[in-house]
């Protein structure tokens, strides 16, 4: 009984559909997603890239430094995706290209260093702490388990 999660760009010349649970949702506050974005932090859903399907157009890529690209539509100019290399088999959405984004509560923030002086601390599981260090953890402890 897999959830089904619909996204699509602005202009909805990429649509796309993400299956299962997310691997994980965190805020990201590092200068390159505020560039990027052109918001004062990000939040991002992570689903493993075999739950992905594009269902309509192809997402542009943007290669911002080794081993991260980010992903947007060429026709309207949303912000999509970020994946890095360091967490592979990851495909990372900004969580305004989903219909339901209010499902996708983000439970800690990454490079919480970078985080603007007005953005306020984002509390849970992993909150202030480095959240791909937490995740990490949190994914070795369900492999043994
Ligand atoms: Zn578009
Ligand atoms: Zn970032």
């Amino acid at each position: 009984m897999d959830e089904v999660f619909e996204g699509r760009c602005l202009c909805g010349e990429v649509r796309f559909r993400a299956a299962g649970k997310p691997k994980w949702v965190l805020w990201c506050h590092c200068e390159s997603c505020r560039r990027h974005s052109g918001a004062p932090a990000s939040v991002f859903v992570s689903f493993a890239h075999e739950a992905v399907t594009i269902t309509s157009g192809s997402i542009a890529v943007y290669n911002s430094s080794p081993g991260v690209e980010r992903g947007f539509c060429a026709r309207c100019g949303s912000t999509l995706t970020c994946s890095n290399e360091k967490l592979p088999n990851e495909a990372h959405f900004h969580i305004g290209a989903f219909e339901r984004a209010a499902e996708f509560t983000p439970t800690g923030e990454l490079f919480a260093g970078e985080r603007l002086p007005w953005v306020q601390q984002q509390s849970g599981a992993f909150g202030g702490l480095s959240a791909l260090a937490q995740v990490a953890l949190a994914r070795d402890r369900s492999r043994k388990g």
